[in-house]
């Protein structure tokens, strides 16, 4: 990819780099942010990574390098140079879309299908498992080494966005970047233990009362649930504490597709969706003014429950 050459001899030239992925990180996200991040500065070079409002970074990826992030403000408001992160479309880097407009120089890192391409510099692989994918190429490209704490960012975000290695999107060069990774220090074990084997207790309660409301559409082969700002208040955990909650439901032999709308206040719902592959939830999502994979989408909807709920109930077809 003569792109991948471009960006390689921008960032080798560049003594500052600005870097944002998208809001509400996940394990893709920060990982291949803060591994290249990581990297950079080896190299010599002041960065700045970071995402927009609300910055607060999970529990679970408290792990990773965390230490190098700086406040969303605290981006320059004109980067020279500028490097995205998993983000399909510029809406995604929230209060950074305004750094990422302005860089001289922007360079979009991602693997979702539906990005059409925000940068000056775009590194798009559909292909690609995970962000973290196309960044391994790119330091591969540079001739950078990657060292122990950068192996285990990216294979945090190869080990999070197939699932450890179960979704479709996992292939043989997936397998071969996790290999690379876990030879150049990644632990296994570590990144298992804060990622999936460690949740506050609160979550047991939430979980309890998530489960315990989950409906079955058997005509339309869903599967949904409601996340109340109430449950979360009991339990005392964040929003950011209920990632694998969509990973409990999905589980129900009778489903395809699952749902979980997470009230967010004011009126707005966090909806989260997932297929086995029959439907596509990532343009349903779109359709909604969201985004996504074929089989792991979400969008933000301004309206009640019910009313979120019968936006993706009406564009499923039942099943014959
Ligand atoms: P999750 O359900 O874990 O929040 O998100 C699953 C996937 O859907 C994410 O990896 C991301 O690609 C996409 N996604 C979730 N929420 C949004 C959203 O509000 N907008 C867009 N464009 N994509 C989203
Ligand atoms: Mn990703």
């Amino acid at each position: 990819m003569d792109r991948l050459n471009e960006a390689a001899e921008l960032l080798r030239n560049a003594p500052e780099v600005a870097l944002s992925c998208h809001v509400g990180p996940d394990g893709d996200a920060l990982g291949s942010m803060l591994g290249v991040a990581w990297v950079l500065r080896n190299q010599g070079k002041t960065v700045w990574p970071s995402f927009g409002e609300p910055f607060v970074v999970p529990d679970a990826y408290r792990f990773l390098p965390v230490e190098l992030l700086v406040a969303p403000a605290e981006v320059p408001e004109a980067p020279s140079v500028m490097v995205t992160f998993d983000a399909g479309s510029a809406d995604r880097l929230g209060l950074l879309a305004g750094p990422a407009g302005k860089a001289e120089h922007l360079v979009v890192i991602d693997h979702h299908v539906s990005n059409q391409g925000f940068g000056t510099i775009d590194l798009i692989d559909p292909a690609a498992a995970a962000t973290a994918e196309v960044c391994v190429a790119l330091l591969a490209e540079l001739g950078w080494p990657i060292d122990p704490v950068a192996a285990t960012c990216f294979q945090t975000a190869l080990v999070t966005d197939t699932g450890r290695f179960q979704y479709s999107n996992t292939t043989p060069k997936t397998l071969e970047t996790a290999a690379a990774m876990v030879a150049a220090g990644a632990r296994p074990e570590t990144i298992g233990r804060h990622v999936y084997e460690e949740v506050p207790f609160g979550y047991l309660g939430v979980a309890a009362a998530v489960l315990g409301r989950a409906r079955l559409d058997p005509d339309r082969r869903l599967v949904w649930s409601v996340m109340t700002v109430d449950d979360l208040d009991t339990a005392g955990i964040g929003m950011d504490d209920t990632d694998p909650l969509i990973d409990a439901l999905r589980v129900a032999r009778e489903s395809d597709v699952a749902m979980l709308i997470k009230e967010a206040g004011d009126s707005r719902q966090k909806v989260s969706l997932r297929s086995r592959g029959r439907v596509d939830v990532g343009s349903i999502a779109v359709e909604l003014g969201g985004g996504g994979h074929h089989n792991a989408a979400g969008f933000t909807f301004d309206g009640s429950i019910e009313a979120a709920a019968d936006a993706v109930i009406s564009r499923l077809a039942p099943v014959e």
